[in-house]
């Protein structure tokens, strides 16, 4: 029988989509007023009410200039920046679906998600231009699709510029067209799954709607409860990526649910992390391993007032409980775990706060409304407290991938469990513990890296064979690294300057997470399986030992 979550179910409407349940007329506990959005360098900010109007005016901009369709993609290239969520939901007040993508992507990266996503119009800021005009034209993207955030414009007007696009129409020039939040899409993050190259996930209005008010219940009413008078005063160090799903749904879109001051940061440099927390008083952040590594250790922290942060959310890859008690010992500050992916809108699992201390190494306690199974290698439910792949139901589950019919039928089980590819035990007390992974996803910072990817590059390679790439622990950094196993083309010598040689050029052609930081090593072979699939596992198990010998 499958676990169904803990909590008391919800009721999740059906017939609502993203834009309306976030900006749309409803009561709320928070004013209008409230600040939302601050830009955590020059503190230029976003109100609630001024979201809201922003967004509509840029989305009937949409309309206008570019006669926006419901369907129609807007991808995103670009560091965080307070003007994003407005581009985000004026977007999806317009019909249209997201496809945010990595702000370090090459311009191969980039341009296959603009072709296969089929994006009609592109955001970008000037840094990442030059890269963004170039993967436009491989995409057969015009120019005047790409819009421009930021103070500078184009002087040749060639680009458009986010404020021209944002219209002052009049409301009745440019409804809103209505959606079917259970079938139309509101994201398309791109995920490898649990195998191959980048696939679009689609999330659905409905999706993206079920995960919030699942996370607000348990993330938001553990806030009310401890926040004071109405908890709304919470700030919220926006440092996740906002292409990601985590940073998509945890910083961005909850913030706005919730009323929750989002101070936003380009990217992590914990110097600005701490100037930020002081200045603002930001009392809790989203963050990956990495980050948390960095509370424990950095020399920044000595001497700092942090006295305002009440705890620190863990998720998007392993994280140790030695680091937990590090966090613990040196501030204070309890640091609880979530488990996610973006096939399911972002979270799946959550720890409360009051439970902290208690169920060490766990990612907590399925979300309302949803179910799991967790089941061994014969297909069928493992016992309590054994291990075995989590496969999980519930309105937060995407329908598939963009597309690509037989990776979606892959991904699911007869019974419509979608299948997520992580080794995972639940204790009696209902609360999930990840404890390996089966998929052949890496995870660097928390950012994916798909191995197939980097194998590809790899045999493009003259001198190169074959290639397995897989994700070795790097624990001094709280992260996984990618590694090579390599098979030189004959009469090539494999030593080490040539695996220097060839990471380096590796990092040539590759956005600078997925550079093979983990090293690469010669074999005689790559371990395949009868039907010529490689076989990552068998690498990742050789790896795991000589990390135990050394
Ligand atoms: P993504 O689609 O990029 O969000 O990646 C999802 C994957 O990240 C999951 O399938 C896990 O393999 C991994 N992941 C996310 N959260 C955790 C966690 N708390 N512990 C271990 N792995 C995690």
């Amino acid at each position: 029988m499958p676990y169904p979550s803990t909590f008391p179910p919800l009721d999740i409407p059906k017939d609502v989509d993203l834009w309306t349940l976030l900006l749309g007329d409803r009561p709320r506990d928070f004013p209008e007023t409230k600040e939302i959005l601050t830009c955590g360098e020059t503190g230029r900010s976003y109100t609630w009410a001024e979201l809201r109007s922003a967004s509509i005016e840029f989305g009937q901009g949409l309309q206008a200039h570019w006669a926006w369709k419901k369907g129609d993609v807007l991808a995103f290239y670009t560091p965080n920046s307070v003007d994003t969520p407005i581009l985000t939901l004026g977007a999806l007040w317009a019909g249209g679906i997201i496809s945010p993508a990595n702000p370090l992507y090459t311009v191969d990266e980039l341009a296959f998600q603009l072709g296969n996503s089929g994006a009609k119009g592109l955001v970008t800021q000037p840094a990442n231009l030059p890269t963004a005009l170039a993967a436009a034209q491989r995409a057969n993207l015009p120019l005047n699709r790409i819009i421009l955030l930021g103070p500078h414009r184009d002087p040749s007007n060639r680009i458009a510029h986010f404020s021209s696009i944002r219209s002052t129409a009049a409301p009745t020039h440019h409804p809103k067209p209505p959606l079917t939040p259970q079938t139309d899409l509101a994201f398309l993050v791109y995920s490898s799954g649990t195998t191959g190259l980048p696939k679009g996930v689609c999330l659905t209005h409905h999706n993206m709607v079920a995960n919030i008010l699942q996370a607000s219940y348990v993330e938001g009413s553990q806030w009310r409860s401890r926040g004071g008078a109405d908890g709304r005063g919470d700030k919220q160090l926006g440092v996740l990526p906002f292409f990601h799903i985590y940073g998509l749904t945890c910083g961005v879109l909850m913030s706005v649910h919730e009323g929750w001051q989002l101070v936003v940061l380009e990217r992590f440099d914990m110097d600005k992390v701490l100037r930020a927390i002081e200045a603002y008083g930001i009392t809790f952040a989203y963050v990956p391993p990495p980050v948390v590594l960095a509370f424990s250790k950095h020399p920044a922290v000595e001497g700092r007032d942090l006295t305002s942060l009440k705890v620190l959310h863990s998720g998007a890859a392993p994280l140790t409980r030695e680091l937990t008690e590090a966090v613990w010992e040196r501030l204070r500050v309890p640091v609880k775990q979530g488990f996610g992916l973006s096939e399911t809108s972002a979270v799946v699992c959550c720890q409360v706060v009051d439970e902290w201390g208690k169920f060490m190494g766990s990612v907590g306690k399925l979300m309302p409304n949803m179910e799991a199974k967790i089941v061994g290698e014969d297909g069928e439910e493992v016992g309590e407290g054994e291990s075995g792949e989590l496969w999980l139901k519930g309105p937060n589950v995407f329908p598939g991938y963009f597309n690509n019919p037989e990776r979606t039928k892959e991904a699911f089980s007869s019974d419509g469990f979608f299948k997520t590819g992580d080794v995972f035990r639940r204790d009696k007390h209902g609360n999930f513990y990840c404890v390996d992974r089966l998929k052949e996803l890496i995870k660097y910072n928390g950012v994916p890296v798909p191995p197939a990817e980097l194998e590809g590059v790899l045999i493009g390679h003259k001198e190169v064979a074959d290639a397995c790439v897989i994700g070795i622990e790097d624990p001094a950094n709280a992260t996984e690294v990618p590694r090579a196993y390599v098979v030189l083309r004959d009469g090539v010598v494999g030593n080490e300057a040539k695996a220097r040689e060839l990471a380096d050029w590796v990092a040539t052609q590759v956005a600078p997470h997925k550079k093979l930081r983990g090293g690469i090593r010669f074999v005689e072979q790559v371990p395949k399986s009868p039907s010529g699939k490689v076989l990552r596992r068998v690498m990742r198990e050789q790896a795991k030992k000589e990390q135990r010998a050394n």
